[in-house]
């Protein structure tokens, strides 16, 4: 049987909310709700959604930066969630987290070279010299010089800071990075060179990443798969080109139309994603996409969805994925220009007083 890299099967997280003086628990924020999904080695699975859905909660759980209420991670087979300290301490050799925000992640009092080398003592890797030399190797391999290793944090740029924080999480040879919003803090002009680079560290070493984002832009050109959460829950998967010709759930079909289109040739129609995303704390019943949802019918507010496979190769929770017409995102210019002129015809029939005859 294949076995991936990264397997996370039905993963809940749920924290309490106490009150009075003997913490009796009141309520719960379902912040993830039974999440599964895999990662190759080599794959970047994108995790998208709205701020609050769990995105980055999900992140933290997979390195067990916080412990899941339920549910099973493996790396490479092993048991994360049920590891002790320090069998989970030698494996966080091979998972690494990104920080979105390269300012507050680096420790201002400590140089470059003590930030990357580091985690290098710690895991025993190397010491001395070897380390100096691992430290020069691994700055050069994000783009910066060996002599940077002496300055401090504040000396550099957002994008550098970034490339230090990426030198960082490379420094004990990770196989999977979980990149939470790596370039969402950067200037537009310094995303697309951090996430060239990490696209080139992924061809040449082989890493896995999960990346947490909300710029579907950033998204589409990084990912192969990707995974869209909507209050806690996986509501699609799909293959990235599937997703994004052809998304099935309505929310992620709203999510896509809200991107902005830098093309004025394009005819698509917006379907406007309205109202607020609920709490986590009393979702809607049933499907809790379904008090914004225009498709919603008397099932959707009973029944919860499951995430369940399609014949395209995606997974959808969506009791009528199948019913609700295709939807393309945008169309195709020659479809703009046919359309355009039939609605030009039209106006000029009206005009004369009668019906065009049908094309
Ligand atoms: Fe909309 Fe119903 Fe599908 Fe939920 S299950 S996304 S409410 S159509």
């Amino acid at each position: 049987m294949h076995q991936p890299l990264l397997r996370v099967d039905n993963l809940v997280k749920h924290f309490p909310i106490t009150k009075g003086f003997f913490a009796r628990e009141v309520a719960r924020v379902r912040a993830v709700d039974g999440v599964s999904f895999s990662v190759d080695a080599g794959e970047t699975l994108a995790i998208v959604g709205e701020s609050g859905c769990g995105k980055s909660t999900t992140g933290r759980l997979v390195l067990r930066l916080i412990e899941p209420t339920d549910g099973s991670i493996e790396l490479e087979g092993e048991p994360v969630h049920k590891l002790d300290a320090r069998r989970l301490r030698a494996l966080r050799r091979k998972m690494q987290i990104i920080f979105q925000d390269p300012f507050g992640s680096l420790n201002p009092r400590m140089t470059v070279h003590d930030l990357i080398g580091e985690p290098i003592h710690l895991h025993g890797i190397a010491r001395g010299a070897e380390l100096d030399a691992r430290v020069g190797e691994l700055l050069r391999l994000v783009g910066l010089a060996p002599y940077h290793a002496e300055r401090y944090p504040h000396e550099f740029s957002g994008g550098q800071r970034q490339r230090i924080g990426i030198a960082r999480a490379l420094s004990t040879s990770p196989k999977l990075l979980v990149c939470d919003e790596p370039v969402s803090a950067l200037d537009v002009s310094i995303q697309a060179q951090v996430v060239n680079l990490l696209m080139d560290l992924q061809r040449r070493l082989g890493l896995a990443y999960v990346f947490i984002a909300h710029d579907l832009a950033v998204v589409k050109h990084i990912s192969h798969q990707v995974a869209v959460m909507y209050l806690g829950r996986l509501v699609e998967r799909a293959p990235t080109r599937t997703l994004f010709a052809m998304p099935r759930h309505p929310y992620t079909q709203a999510l896509l139309d809200a991107v902005p289109r830098p093309d004025p040739n394009w005819r698509g129609h917006t379907r406007m994603l309205e109202g607020d995303v609920p709490s986590p704390i009393a979702p809607p019943s049933g499907c809790a996409f379904h008090p914004r949802c225009v498709f919603a019918r008397d099932r959707c507010r009973q029944e919860v969805p499951h995430l369940r496979p399609l014949a395209d190769g995606s997974a959808v929770a969506c009791h009528f994925a199948e019913e609700l017409e295709p939807y393309r995102v945008g169309v195709s210019e020659k479809q703009a220009t046919a359309t355009e002129t039939r609605l030009g015809l039209l106006r000029a029939a009206r005009e004369r007083g009668k019906e065009p005859v049908p094309a």
